[in-house]
């Protein structure tokens, strides 16, 4: 076999190193020497004549019986030092002479006998002493608190390095956890699997430019921007983005939450942002890109000692340095998420750090509709299929609610046996998602069936009968999740929201309470979330949207979380006035909710009845009762015109993201 050559380029990754188990071993091996060349004694072994010859001579101070070795060690005294046969010179310990034994019991009789004779010489009796336990259970004493000292540290060194991996432990604490993505590791991600999103495309493709040719910007005097930050919603693709930048660009990209900086020591995070930009300057050009930049990002306190957490500013503060400390022209660019930049220290956002915010929103019409293109690529999905409808059925929804509703739904028609997923199967997955699964089974009796039918029927009679009620979709008394009925509507993607929208939103969802009292004279629990809402949306519109006659044009929400601390920013006598005006503002709504349920009582009461005896409705029977409605939304218009071109009313039974529940 030929030598092994370990200086072949191969195996330069391999060569030995200092490694922390060499320290271990070191530490192990010591230990056993101590155990062994302890404090200086030594044993010299003899014959049991030669022994007791020694203890009949007044020889030995003390005999140690190991019972369970059957052996014996007797120390000496300066007698027994100059009887026995060896160099004594250098030995400072005792010097003991061990035997084996015939017995114990044989001993202790021995010894007896050797005592009455030493005590008629006038000479020291031996004193007996007994060894339990074995060599090992001695050696456990002797180095269990060594061992254990030394599996605690082990434990430490490996719960820091975390999944950094490797044999640094302890040692690798400060470096980065980034996850590097070059031309060995490559994300498969494209600008392609990124659907929708032309805007935000456009200017995070101009950041891949930058990298790719940087004289076009620069020849020009052009600065290239230092960082860009992506926020929006969760589930919108932010990271997708990000990933997609990796694919594209052809430069390294390092990956890393905001979290990984967060450690329990001091100084880490820190540590661990000047490793990260060390690395990305070695790698320049290259891509940093923080995921979840709030973990450390978030606004300073004012006061440090109140309650800030000081480990996860000085990471911070490390960062902002960081950012600063590279030219604009050197290479690297570093990208970040977050779902709150609102919540994010100014500093960070000021041009020269994060010189631009990408705005990724929630996704519109056209958009969902090429996400669902992206996300059923590699399902089977019947020819038919109307993808534009299902887009249409998915307003509020975000890009990974999209994939999961597509992955839902292939296991719908998976768990029926069927070859193709089809429409009815991505409705049974939108359903699932947004209410939970059916319950069926779960035992409603006919009274609680037709209490349920007027709270849903109250639902549907007053968001049809008020200006901004939410197009309806679908009423049910089918229980599914937490919910015993629901009624399901596609909102209004509206950017400016009226008072008179909040004032009816409020109505709708007081609805259901209001038709148990004036249809059944009795109110039930099954409200407690339309109440929760309600007083929400009634808070914000006093607290934070200024609408109220009282307290016109205040805001007391401080949206950045930092302002007010444990005080609240206004008097006793204003928070009085906000309970009184919160209070007033519902029961303006309850009242007026119930006044339009007495007007159409009769139409509610149909509502009601066709709900007990079909259990889900849909949309065009309620128009059936109700009559069109007067005030057109922008998906009513649409709905209409897709069944003029379509000649026949298309099924409608999907429903939106914030469908309103029980
Ligand atoms: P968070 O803020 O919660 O981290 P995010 O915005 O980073 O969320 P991603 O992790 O990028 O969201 O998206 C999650 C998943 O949703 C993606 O893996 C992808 O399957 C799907 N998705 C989201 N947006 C899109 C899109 N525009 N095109 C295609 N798929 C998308």
């Amino acid at each position: 076999m030929p030598p092994r050559n370990n200086n072949r380029p191969g195996n330069q990754g391999r060569r030995p190193m200092f490694n922390m188990y060499w320290m271990y071993a070191l530490i192990i091996l010591s230990l056993f020497a101590l155990y062994y060349f302890q404090d200086g004694t030594h044993t010299e072994q003899v014959n049991w004549t030669k022994f007791e010859q020694l203890a009949q001579d007044g020889c030995i101070t003390t005999i140690i019986v190991d019972k369970q070795n059957q052996t014996a060690e007797g120390i000496l005294n300066d007698k027994g030092r100059k009887a026995i046969d060896i160099n004594t010179e250098g030995i400072q310990g005792d010097i003991k002479v061990k035997s084996i034994i015939p017995s114990p019991d044989i001993v202790a009789e021995k010894i007896e006998g050797w005592n009455a004779l030493l005590g008629a010489n006038n000479l020291k009796p031996i004193t007996i002493e007994y060894e339990e336990g074995s060599d090992l259970a001695k050696m456990f004493w002797y180095f269990g608190p060594f061992i254990l000292l030394i599996l605690f540290w082990v434990f430490m060194s490996r719960r820091m390095s975390g999944q950094n991996g490797g044999g640094g432990g302890i040692f690798s604490v400060g470096k980065s956890k980034a996850t590097l993505f070059d031309k060995n590791n490559k994300t498969n991600v494209t600008f392609k699997d990124v659907a929708g999103l032309a805007e935000a495309k456009v200017e995070i493709e101009e950041i891949v430019e930058f990298l790719k040719n940087p004289q076009r910007y620069t020849e020009l005097g052009a600065k290239i921007p230092k960082g860009a930050l992506l926020v929006g919603p969760p589930g919108t693709g932010k990271t997708l983005l990000a990933k997609a930048v990796a694919g594209e660009a052809n430069v390294p990209f390092l990956s890393m939450s905001g979290s990984d900086f967060v450690e329990m020591f001091v100084g880490v995070g820190a540590a661990r942002v000047r490793d990260l930009f060390k690395q990305a300057k070695d790698k320049a050009p290259c891509i940093v890109f923080i995921d979840e930049i709030d973990a450390v990002g978030r606004a300073r306190g004012k006061n440090p000692n109140m309650g800030s957490n000081d480990e996860r500013e000085n990471t911070l503060n490390q960062m902002l340095t960081e950012m600063d400390g590279f030219g604009t022209n050197n290479g690297v660019i570093v990208l970040a998420a977050t779902n709150r930049a609102d919540m994010l220290d100014k500093a960070l956002l000021r041009p020269g750090r994060f010189d631009r915010q990408i705005y990724v929103d929630l996704p519109e019409l056209t958009d969902r509709i090429e996400i669902f293109h992206v996300h059923m690529r590699n399902l089977k999905v019947d020819a038919n299929l109307d993808v534009e409808q299902l887009a249409r059925q998915t307003q509020g929804f975000s890009g990974a609610d999209i994939a999961n509703v597509c992955n839902e739904a292939a296991l719908i028609a998976a768990r029926n046996n069927k070859q193709t997923v089809e429409w009815s199967d991505f409705m049974g997955a939108i359903d699932r998602i947004v209410g939970g699964l059916e319950k069926r089974s779960r035992v409603i009796t006919d009274d609680e069936k037709f209490s349920i039918a007027t709270h849903e029927a109250g639902h549907a009679t007053i968001t049809w009968m008020t200006q901004y009620g939410n197009p309806l979709v679908k009423v049910t008394i089918v229980p599914r999740g937490r919910a015993l009925g629901a009624a399901w509507y596609a909102p209004e993607a509206r950017q400016i929201i009226p008072t008179q929208a909040l004032l009816d939103t409020m109505c709708g969802l007081l609805a259901g309470r209001a038709a148990e009292e004036v249809f059944l004279g009795q109110v039930g629990t099954g409200a407690s979330d339309d109440l929760e809402k309600c007083t929400k949306i009634a808070r914000s519109l006093v607290i934070m949207y200024g609408m109220s006659n009282k307290l016109p044009n205040l805001n007391y929400n401080d949206s950045t979380g930092q302002e007010y601390g444990f005080t609240k920013p206004f008097s006793e006598d204003t928070a009085r006035i906000i309970d009184e005006e919160v209070m007033r503002i519902v029961n303006e709504q309850y009242e007026r909710a119930k006044e339009i349920l007495r007007k159409y009582a009769s139409e509610h009461n149909r509502i009601r009845d066709l709900l007990v005896e079909r259990e889900v409705i849909y949309h065009d029977d309620v128009q059936a009762i109700l009559g069109p409605r007067k005030w057109k939304s922008r998906t009513d218009e649409i709905m209409e015109l897709n069944r003029k071109e379509a000649g026949t009313p298309p099924p409608f039974s999907g429903k939106g993201k914030d469908a309103e529940q029980n």
